[in-house]
């Protein structure tokens, strides 16, 4: 079988790694490759460089009017191909269509679109200065972006930073992650289709190592936007260093999802049944660390084996399919390589823990796992405080609500937390305690794109969303004139 090869996207066309050489994509749910990707080095970081600060003086000067019509054009475009990327991103990533059909690309859409809509609105500070003048503020692009992106929600997290990065006047140089090309090389014919000038966005494709890190070293690019890993997130911070280059990281997480007794019972186990396991388990704001108040800790756990039990692991192109395959091996075997440390632990496989045994001939050699539940550990042991981002979450039983705070934010992490209460005085007094960027209650996964979104301690530096976004973009300036 011919495999699909990706191409570098440079100044609106598509040209070969200037190396000529490409590696496999392998597809998740068979386990086979299905596209070749470039292998890109610093010598194409360059060209995409060099295409991308061509064209910034000119994308910088156009009006927010034409940059809007612009990004709402491509909303259009995307949602116009809903089923071809929907089908593509999970080929290439493994997740059930049905879910990229209803959040991954319709989300991308509404990147483009929200971010067109807060330009034309924006309006800058402005104010009189008593005896001298008035002052206001200014917004400048800043230049050629870095933005790289992760394998988890590849085209939604990808477009979270090319929307505010090019609404803002920017042009960019972008790296998807090599598990997951696929979509990032479909959106490349949308831009070019949707009139953006050539060289505002330019995609690279390759690993971290080499075009990634290139991009992170690279002395004119002086943003990076970064959604990964906090290992990778401190290679960068290092690598940007020399450069003082601004960063915003969206990093790891280990979440906690605090069930009080008096929650509404069936909506937070229906609910946790999702964010434990929702892409596989493969979104950083899943809820993996459960913690239940004793008196209902028994009926939650039962209800939540048997709403994991009840979950459809296999073939991602059915619509009643919840789980797919993970992304990689080598990340099946990480998520099996805690599953036995689990045990090691003392911890109990209340369920799952393997690849399910009734798989077809086909997806045999696909990197699927049961959804996994692990009871008996304690806070102390790895499982409950090492990032797993698969189908796996830990569940543990606590008795007053400063145990569950404490609880909760004893980890390293800091990006998401869910509480389930029915007492509002609690929810108020609990979220005020929790150190995570966003704290749900009695909901999960709820995005407000106008609102802040990142973590606290090693779960990222900065936020992004609405103006939070634009301030990462842009240089503010102050400017006094005297009357
Ligand atoms: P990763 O850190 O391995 O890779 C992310 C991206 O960085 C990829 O494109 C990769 O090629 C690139 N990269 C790797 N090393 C690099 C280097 N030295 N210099 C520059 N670029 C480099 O992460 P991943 O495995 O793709 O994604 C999973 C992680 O992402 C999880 O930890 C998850 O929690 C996190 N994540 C966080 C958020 C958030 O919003 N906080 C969202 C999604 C995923």
């Amino acid at each position: 079988m011919s495999l699909l090869t990706i191409e570098n996207f440079i100044n609106n066309e598509h040209v070969k790694p200037s190396e000529g050489s490409y590696f496999d994509t392998f597809e998740p749910a068979r386990g086979v490759a299905h596209a070749l990707i470039p292998n890109s080095s610093k010598a194409d970081v360059e060209l995409a460089y060099k295409a991308a600060s061509a064209a910034f003086p000119s994308w910088s000067k156009t009006s927010r009017e034409e940059r809007a019509k612009i990004l709402y054009r491509i909303a259009d475009l995307i949602e116009a191909r809903l089923e071809e990327f929907a089908q593509a991103e999970s080929k290439d990533q493994g997740k059930p269509v049905e879910l990229a059909k209803t959040v991954d690309i319709p989300r991308a859409a509404s990147n483009f679109r929200f971010f067109a809509g807060r330009i034309l609105h924006a309006v800058e500070e402005a104010g009189e200065l008593a005896g001298i003048g008035f002052s206001y503020t200014q917004r400048m692009p800043i230049g050629v972006a870095g933005l790289i992106s992760p394998w988890n929600l590849p085209l939604y997290l990808l477009t979270w930073k090319i929307a505010p990065c090019i609404a803002s006047g920017n042009t960019a140089v972008c790296k998807p992650s090599e598990f997951t090309s696929l979509t990032a090389y479909m959106l490349c014919s949308v831009l070019k289709e949707a009139g953006l000038p050539a060289g505002v966005v330019n995609m690279v494709f390759g690993t971290g190592m080499g075009a990634g890190q290139a991009i992170v070293e690279h002395p004119r690019i002086p943003l990076i936007s970064f959604t990964g890993g906090t290992v990778t997130g401190a290679k960068i911070i290092a690598n940007s260093a020399p450069h003082f280059k601004k960063l915003s990281l969206e990093l790891g997480g280990k979440n906690a999802n605090i069930v009080f007794a008096d929650c509404d019972f069936e909506l937070a186990l229906k609910t946790s049944v999702r964010s434990s396991f929702a892409n596989q388990g493969e979104i950083c704001l899943c809820g993996s660390r459960i913690f239940v108040q004793r008196p209902i800790y028994e009926k939650f756990l039962s209800g939540l084996v048997q709403g994991a039990k009840a979950l459809k692991v296999g073939d991602p192109t059915l619509k009643d399919t919840d789980l797919g395959a993970v992304v990689s091996k080598e990340h099946w075997e990480k998520i099996v390589g805690y599953i036995e440390l689990g045990k090691k632990e003392g911890g109990t496989i209340e369920c799952g823990g393997q690849k399910p045994a009734s798989l077809e001939v086909e997806f045999q050699d696909g990197y699927f796992l049961e959804p996994t539940i692990i009871s008996g550990l304690t806070p102390n042991c790895r499982v409950m405080r090492e990032e797993i981002f698969g189908p796996v979450v830990t569940i543990y039983a606590f008795d007053t609500e400063e145990e569950a705070i404490q609880l909760a934010n004893d980890s390293e992490y800091g990006l998401s937390c869910s509480v389930w209460t029915e007492n509002g005085r609690r929810a108020r007094r609990v979220a005020s305690e929790i150190q995570a960027g966003t704290v749900w209650v009695n909901t999960w996964m709820a995005r407000d794109l106008r609102m802040p979104f990142g973590g606290m301690k090693k779960s990222g530096l900065g936020r992004e969303g609405g103006d939070h976004s634009l301030d990462f973009y842009s240089e503010l300036k102050t400017i006094c004139l005297a009357d």
